[in-house]
């Protein structure tokens, strides 16, 4: 007997997309194309009515609330490798972000390309049990710990794309650039010299070998580490390249007041400033803006239709400051989050954060609403579209015909979310609660958990 070509996926309550207007509704059918993972149609099925046209298949996901999956924007997944570690006072003191980074570094010069695979799908299967089907991989351990090319050097990058094809998670290996230690400094700190590329022709000529590579599953971006590790005529030569080549480009920003100092000491101009100088908000994939936490009034207007990736989860755990969320929406900005060192892997309590930090800093309650008023469906956006637009891949992150069913089940009979009426299961989670009811996740229309 030959297997069905199309699958049809229902469940008590999806978040869909339909004529293009993202929405709840109930008892959807949702039909993909098995092979390709492609949603077909989306229709409103009556309840109990399990007829199914001939050569397909229908699953019934019960009492479930069906989101998009998730999208994960900002990572390192090897710092996973030190979560729990950095928290008793310690030789650097007092403790601070550059304290917690050579901490980091400690562990990034121990791994060798084993080392870097294992630590990698460690994450990336506990982002997939969370309910991330896609990830923004922002890698910058390329080389050996003293600067050595490897036989291949794209070794450590191609670990990473193996670590996301084993446990079947999309991935945009953001592709990192760095060459110094800081503003006035020549060249890395020793600690910094495998993520070093040693001139952009060498680190463009391995982006153009990933980018060879590139499926469904696996797309390619430029990333700049900061403005602290390259240098402005280097910034304009990624940009350049990547805005000719339609790559997104991503790059920390203002995450730390002294990254902010030493800049203007440098170039007289804030880190933002010096990017849209060099062409990186130019091209025609929207500019990712990693933290922007310490920003100026003239910052805020510089990213209107750019993106700006927070990560509330790790800016809290490095002291960093907030990002002001309420003021980049005002003025234009898309919101994406990201796990970043991956201390905590759970992009809905990034979303409940990225609220509860503004109402902290407003003392004011439903800070990031929509026109209709509600808190939810932003904070949905900021895990889902936001994070697909961030990696240029905006097909992903909602369940609309044309996208591919990546999808996660919410198990409304979770004792977290037990007798909450079902039309505020999305208000439950993404406000009062976690990733933990997460039941089932889907990546191209494959059951991965
Ligand atoms: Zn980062």
């Amino acid at each position: 007997m030959t297997q069905p070509a199309a699958l049809a996926v229902t469940a008590k309550l999806a978040w869909v997309t339909l004529d293009g207007v993202a929405q709840l509704v109930s008892r959807p059918r949702i039909r993909f194309d098995r092979e390709s993972g492609q949603i077909l149609s989306i229709s409103l099925a009556s309840e109990g009515d399990s007829a199914t046209p001939e050569g397909e298949l229908l699953h019934d996901l019960g009492h479930a609330l069906l989101l998009p999956g998730m999208v994960n924007a900002h990572s390192h997944a090897f710092q996973r490798a030190i979560r729990g570690a950095t928290h008793t006072l310690g030789p650097h003191s007092p403790s601070s972000f550059w304290s917690w980074r050579s901490a980091m570094y400690e562990v990034a010069n121990t791994l060798d390309p084993e080392g870097v695979y294992a630590q990698t799908r460690a994450c990336f299967a506990e982002m997939l049990t969370r309910g991330i089907t896609c990830v923004g991989e922002f890698h910058y351990l390329h080389h050996a710990p003293d600067g050595t090319r490897y036989a291949d050097p794209n070794e450590l990058s191609r670990q990473v794309i193996r670590a996301a094809d084993d446990v079947g998670l999309r991935l945009c290996l953001l592709e990192v650039y760095y060459a110094r230690s800081g503003a006035q400094a020549k060249g890395p700190l020793p600690e910094q010299r495998r993520f070093c590329d040693g001139s952009t022709d060498a680190y463009l000529a391995r982006v153009d070998e990933l980018r060879a590579l590139a499926s469904p599953m696996l797309s390619v971006g430029v990333a700049p580490h900061s403005v602290r590790a390259v240098a402005a005529d280097e910034l304009a030569r990624l940009a350049a390249h990547a805005n000719a080549h339609g790559l997104p480009i991503h790059a920390h920003v203002s995450e730390q007041p002294l990254e902010n100092q030493q800049c203007q000491a440098e170039h007289g101009r804030t880190p933002l400033q010096v990017f849209a100088d060099a062409g990186c908000l130019a091209g025609p994939r929207a500019f990712t803006a990693v933290h922007a936490i310490h920003v100026t009034a003239s910052d805020l207007e510089l990213l209107r239709n750019q993106q700006v990736c927070a990560c509330p989860t790790t800016e809290a755990d490095l002291g960093d400051g907030i990002v002001p969320a309420a003021a980049w929406r005002e003025h234009g900005a898309t919101i994406s989050l990201g796990s970043d060192s991956n201390a905590v892997i759970d992009l809905v309590q990034e979303a409940r954060l990225l609220e509860m930090h503004e109402r902290l800093r407003q003392q004011a309650r439903l800070c990031l609403r929509d026109d209709q008023g509600r808190v939810a469906p932003v904070l949905l956006a900021a895990a889902t579209t936001g994070g697909a637009q961030a990696l240029g891949r905006p097909e992903l992150g909602r369940l609309a015909v044309g996208s591919p069913f990546d999808a996660l089940a919410i198990d409304l009979d979770h004792p977290t979310l037990r007798g909450v009426d079902g039309q505020l299961a999305l208000d439950a989670v993404f406000l009062a609660g976690t990733a933990e009811p997460i039941s089932q996740v889907w990546v191209a229309g494959r059951r991965r958990r």
